[in-house]
């Protein structure tokens, strides 16, 4: 046995292949299929195993674990919201979503993030990377709640290209035809705008849609809202962007989350339509959600009045259906909430 990485969910199949030599082939087949499709939370549970198997996987390996601290079902819409504790006792947050074509999971790459934006909860407060597995056992987790989970949003906790390596495998499990096998047109991956990150996700070339937190059509506003914006401007992000659709052959899904009197006026909407302009993306409209307080969202009228001036000038732009307001289901307010109660407890 030779352990590559101890959390057996993040291995692929060939990994698994290579881990047991001494073993047939088939036999990492029905590992995989264990933890992938029949999601096992043991070893002991693999009971078409040979017994000597099941002891050497158990002590090279382990599952990881993910523990419901908290689950709340929104009344209005059915989303579930999750506050799951790790193996080592760190939060983090998933979102199982309904849809009208099916079933979503938002899941978090992160404990925490570094990146500092003004107006999410998840604020600066990093714990740790999740490994490929703890991600995919979010999925897992909420697809019991549902009959099948037929896509994914990695647009939870943390910034998923500051965590590159271990969301590329991810989507390779996720995507994987003996696993969950979902479409890679059926994920989204949501990034604040990491430049040599999106070019190196581009190289992949892979199918899923890329979605670019912009928030402001110019460097100034931007940097009030993200740091990020200071390491690199708009004008380089956009290159970028227009690279990585030129590559991907994608349509690129740009946020903009409206936040009252910072950039949500007639003057930025056009400033938005003229950064652009050319790009085959898609503008979602998010009213911003108090989360962190400072900011307010901007009201319905003027929000469509924003998607009406884009419209107008040639950008294909939704307002974002919003999912389960009465349960905190924006970014990080669970696990702030509950590291509240845990400082208060201790
Ligand atoms: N780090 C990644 C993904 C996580 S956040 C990113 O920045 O894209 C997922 C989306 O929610 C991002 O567009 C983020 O900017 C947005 N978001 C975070 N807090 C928000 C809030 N309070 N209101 C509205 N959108 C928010």
């Amino acid at each position: 046995m030779h352990p590559i990485n101890p959390d057996i969910l993040s291995l692929t199949l060939p990994e698994l292949e290579a881990a047991m030599p001494q073993h047939p082939k088939f036999r990492a087949g029905q590992v995989f299929d264990w933890l992938h499709r029949r999601g096992a939370q043991s070893f002991a549970d693999m009971n078409n195993l040979p017994k000597t198997l099941r002891d050497e996987l158990s002590q090279a390996f382990y599952i990881p674990k993910v523990e419901t601290v908290k689950k709340l079902k929104s009344k209005t819409d059915g989303t579930v919201k999750y506050l799951f504790r790790l193996g080592d006792g760190v939060l983090v947050e998933s979102v199982l979503m309904e849809y009208s074509h099916g079933h979503s999971v938002c899941v978090s790459t992160q404990a925490g993030c570094k990146m500092g934006c003004t107006f999410c909860a998840s604020g600066a407060d990093f714990a740790r990377d999740l490994t490929p597995g703890e991600i995919l056992r979010q999925v897992y987790a909420a697809g019991q709640d549902c009959p099948r989970v037929g896509g994914v949003v990695i647009m939870g906790c943390g910034e998923p290209l500051d965590n590159f390596a271990n969301t590329m495998r991810f989507i390779e499990l996720a995507t994987h035809p003996k696993g969950l096998n979902i479409g890679a047109r059926h994920i989204t991956l949501s990034t604040c705008g990491l430049i040599p990150q999106m070019q190196a996700l581009a190289a992949h070339r892979l199918q899923i849609t890329l979605a670019v937190s912009l928030h402001a059509p110019n460097d100034q506003t931007r940097q009030q809202l993200m740091p990020i914006a200071k390491t690199y401007p708009l004008k380089d992000l956009i290159k970028t962007c227009r690279e990585y659709v030129n590559k991907t052959n994608r349509r690129i899904t740009f946020e903009y989350a409206l936040a009252k009197g910072i950039n949500d006026s007639h003057t930025q909407a056009k400033e938005l339509a003229s950064l652009l302009k050319g790009l085959n993306c898609h503008v979602n409209l998010i009213p911003i959600n108090q989360a962190r307080g400072q900011f307010q969202p901007t009201p319905k009228k003027e929000t469509t009045a924003f998607q009406e001036t884009l419209t107008a000038l040639g950008i294909q732009t939704t307002i974002r259906r919003s999912l389960g307001g009465d349960i905190e289901a924006a970014c990080g307010q669970l696990r702030a909430g509950q590291q509240e109660m845990d400082n208060l407890n201790c």
